[in-house]
């Protein structure tokens, strides 16, 4: 197996062809699900003044305080800066409101009991000097990175975004990508079925896990096993999308044609066939518009493990994407592996009583086994070299 390339050859081999898709400016409210590409900064101080955090009175704070305040005012969110000018006066205060000039100490509304034009303090209440101010600057400095490229755009950098004046950011366009699945005996998913058919459904999950993350559009095609219609189909793809990905036809069968289709439209062939199961006849290129195509092989299990282990990430990237840290897990039972390959097994994972992730192997006994699939929550990448992982291993994981 000296001839076939490692996972790490073959992610690294991607990274190094894959180019990044370009930037587009979108409003800040259509944002969401994006990524950021480009910096922001915090657009003042946050908070940008001293914040009164709870409804009730401003006082200045004394030591001992006066019995009652006399009230001189209001101090309501939204307001230009008022200002107490007595120790015996008090505002009546708003959260969110600036802390009136002359005030430190806010006395929540529930520790207060107000007769006439004077609140009293509860029986027994002491409160402290500062309390219940929110400080200027204390969450964020005016200038200050709040977001950075390559972040995701989720519900709290959308509120940043609002926040900070943000109302038009630049984000990674989204690639459109097709996917074209090969095969004579593929059919659609309500045509009746005739011997030997088996519907389509690899196109379907592969969809899916882009999707999932924010990559497409994704637009599907299907082609029967002959050369002429492979380069024909593909050559239409090529034309459409940022990036391809070929569903079965790689492997070395009389009836595999999309090696040969890739050559006529000449695609660069990056690489064909990793050291890994399953997948192992997996294959990469670059069409000459530099479009990457990814070749997976068909085995449902096959083409869902190549598409979370290497497609999905490497579009990820190029739309700029932080890499995320890798998860890791800790296997709860032993998994068997092919010597000299590197194995992926579908793991479900749970939390332990300590936080710890904890992978069950979903075992499949052939790549074409999918329905467990569904009861694992991804895949988990297992040392080589061992005939035998132990419970206990821990290994990098990835969601579907
Ligand atoms: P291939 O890689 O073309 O030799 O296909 C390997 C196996 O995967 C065959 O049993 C195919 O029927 C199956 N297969 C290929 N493409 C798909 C698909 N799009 N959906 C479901 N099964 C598929
Ligand atoms: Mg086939």
């Amino acid at each position: 197996m000296a001839d076939l390339l490692s996972v790490a050859e073959a992610e690294a081999l991607i990274a190094g062809h894959v180019r990044p898709f370009g930037v587009e400016p979108v409003s800040f409210d259509a944002a969401d699900g994006r990524i950021l590409r480009q910096a922001v900064f915090a657009e003042r101080d946050q908070p940008a003044f001293d914040r009164v955090m709870m409804d009730g009175i401003g006082v200045r704070w004394s030591d001992p305080l006066p019995a009652a305040f006399a009230l001189a005012g209001a101090q309501m969110a939204g307001m230009a800066r008022a200002a107490l000018t007595s120790l015996d006066d008090c505002l009546e205060v708003t959260t969110g409101a600036i802390v009136p000039a002359g005030c430190d100490c806010i006395i929540p509304v529930e520790q207060t009991r107000r007769e006439g034009d004077h609140y009293l303090l509860a029986e027994g209440y002491r409160p402290a000097k500062g309390q219940f101010i929110h400080a200027q600057g204390s969450d964020v400095r005016a200038g200050a990175q709040v977001l950075q490229a390559g972040d995701r755009l989720g519900a709290p950098q959308v509120a940043l975004l609002a926040a900070n004046g943000v109302g038009c950011v630049e984000v990674a366009v989204r690639p459109s990508i097709g996917v074209l699945s090969t095969g004579d005996e593929l059919v659609g998913v309500d045509t009746p079925l005739g011997e030997g058919q088996v519907r389509r459904s690899n196109e379907y999950a592969v969809a899916a896990a882009l999707r999932g993350h924010g990559i497409g559009p994704v637009a599907l095609g299907h082609v029967v096993d002959d050369l002429d219609a492979t380069i024909q189909a593909l050559d239409a793809m090529l034309d459409a999308h940022d990036a391809v990905v070929v569903s079965g036809g790689v492997s070395m069968g009389q009836r595999d044609f999309v090696a040969e289709a890739l050559q006529a439209l000449k695609v660069e062939w990056v690489f064909h066939r990793i050291a890994q199961r399953p997948g192992r006849p997996m294959g990469f290129g670059v069409a000459p518009g530099g479009q990457p195509v990814f070749a997976l092989p068909g085995n449902p299990v096959s083409s869902l493990v190549c598409t979370v282990r290497y497609v999905r990430p490497a579009l990820l990237a190029a739309m700029g994407l932080q890499a995320p840290a890798p998860e890791w897990v800790c296997l709860d039972d032993e998994v068997r592996t092919a010597p000299a390959l590197t194995c992926f097994t579908p793991v479900r994972v749970r939390q332990d009583e300590t936080g710890r992730s904890i992978a069950h192997p979903v075992i499949s006994t052939t790549s074409g086994d999918f329905s467990t699939l569904a009861q694992a929550d991804g895949i988990v990448q297992l040392p080589i070299g061992e005939a035998r992982v132990p419970a206990g291993t821990v290994a990098p994981f990835w969601r579907w």
